[in-house]
């Protein structure tokens, strides 16, 4: 029988443990922190998104300030809010929801956003500093996949990954974590010759594609850990894991595996920067 990695329990799990570190949080700064989510048009995925991020914000007793721009703001504009919430010392986390209507300079954007508070772990220098093995916020995504992965005990040290995508918020970083913890890591995307052969000497197949159940069942070995960040409409992953149960030692589920250690680990990395704003240490 394989194995779940079940997301939704641990980030459940991880939620009673933030409300207390919040408490604390908030007793020692007298305020309470907040995360600063900036939503640019109006996207009706990208609207559930921050919502549900504000949400769990409010259930950790963590505070929220969702910032509403018109579709047609500028980068100038955007780099203006980014810096006012910069300064702004209550704001410990700052989110830009993404994609960015497209005349905005997005990447501009995201670094512009303060080591500190790059919660979401987009800015260049934080993927700089986690590729290189030092603290950094990580992208919320792979941040989550490696938690689940520790959580449940998967042996990482000596084993191949293949990632299937390369995404500046997923792929690459995933790819990334995963070699700092010793597997073997190959990378894949749309150029990539041979996949499903690539794809067949996995230990463990990351999907990160955006296409629903690209990975096929004859794709994978015996064994297999099967982690399926994929999220397409209908609550369809990547992976074909209907298919692929029998084969595989253990997989994330969509709905419930990666989607909800997502947004949990946007709010974890909210509350350790609220930490370390209390405990001084920016
Ligand atoms: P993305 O930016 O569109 O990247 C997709 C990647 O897949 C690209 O690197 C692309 O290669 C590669 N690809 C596309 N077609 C391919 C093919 N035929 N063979 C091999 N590789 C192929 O997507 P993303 O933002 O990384 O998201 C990927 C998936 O994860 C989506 O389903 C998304 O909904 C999901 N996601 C889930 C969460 C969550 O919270 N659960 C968060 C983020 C994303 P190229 O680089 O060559 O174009």
């Amino acid at each position: 029988m394989a194995l779940v990695l079940n997301g939704k329990l641990l980030a459940q799990a991880t939620e009673e443990d933030l409300k207390i570190r919040v408490e604390k949080v908030k007793e020692k700064l007298g305020y309470t922190p907040v995360l600063a989510t900036i939503l640019v048009g109006d996207n009706p995925a990208s609207v559930t998104y921050v919502n549900m991020k504000a949400k769990a914000c409010e259930r950790i007793g963590m505070g929220s300030q969702i910032v509403r721009l018109a579709e047609t703001t500028t980068t100038q504009e955007l780099l203006d809010v980014i810096d006012t919430l910069n300064n702004d010392v209550k704001v410990c986390g700052i989110l830009l929801q993404h994609p960015v209507p497209k005349q905005i300079d997005e990447r501009a954007c995201f670094d512009r956003i303060l080591l500190s508070k790059d919660v979401d772990g987009v800015n260049s220098q934080s993927y700089g500093l986690m590729s290189m093995g030092r603290d950094a916020y990580v992208s919320a995504t792979p941040f989550g996949i490696m938690r689940i992965l520790k959580h449940y005990g998967i042996e990482l040290a000596g084993k191949h990954a293949v990632v299937v995508g390369r995404s500046a918020i997923l792929g690459k970083p995933v790819a990334m974590l995963l070699l700092n913890e010793n597997c073997t890591v190959t990378i894949c995307h749309s150029k990539t010759k041979n996949l499903p052969d690539i794809v067949r000497t996995a230990d463990i197949v990351v999907g990160a594609v955006g296409k629903p159940k690209f990975i096929q069942s004859d794709w994978v070995k015996d064994g297999v850990v099967l982690v399926d960040a994929g999220y397409n409409p209908g609550n369809i992953g990547d992976i074909d894991l209907e298919n692929c149960i029998n084969k595989c030692s253990a997989y994330t589920p969509v709905p419930g595996g990666v989607g909800p250690m997502t947004i949990n680990s946007l709010i974890l990395q909210t509350v350790m920067s609220a930490e370390k704003l209390a405990n001084d240490e920016r």
